[in-house]
């Protein structure tokens, strides 16, 4: 490390500069590993989002531009049968 007060480098098992004599800051301990568990839940959880747009922009309607790259034109006449009424929640 270089030493804060000259600027001078350090072996890292150095604890005071061989220049100036100041004290060295104690090495920065490396990050530990996170999970690897976790980091794979966060990809599911980011394809799961990634899934759901996907899914809103085809009810809510994609631009045509992505129609056409996507393959899957959707009709506009799109017809929707309605739920009858008198099938309400019990
Ligand atoms: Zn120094």
């Amino acid at each position: 490390m270089d030493c804060p007060n000259c600027g001078v480098y350090n072996p890292e098992d150095r604890r005071v500069c061989w220049r100036c004599g100041k004290e060295l800051p104690k090495p920065v301990e490396p990050p530990k590993k996170k999970d690897p568990r976790a980091r794979t839940q966060t990809i599911l959880w980011v394809a799961i989002a990634v899934f759901f747009v996907i899914m809103i922009l085809q009810l809510c309607g994609l631009p045509k531009t992505l129609q056409s790259s996507l393959g899957t034109p959707t009709p506009s006449s799109y017809h929707v049968p309605a739920a009858p009424p008198g099938l309400g929640l019990g």
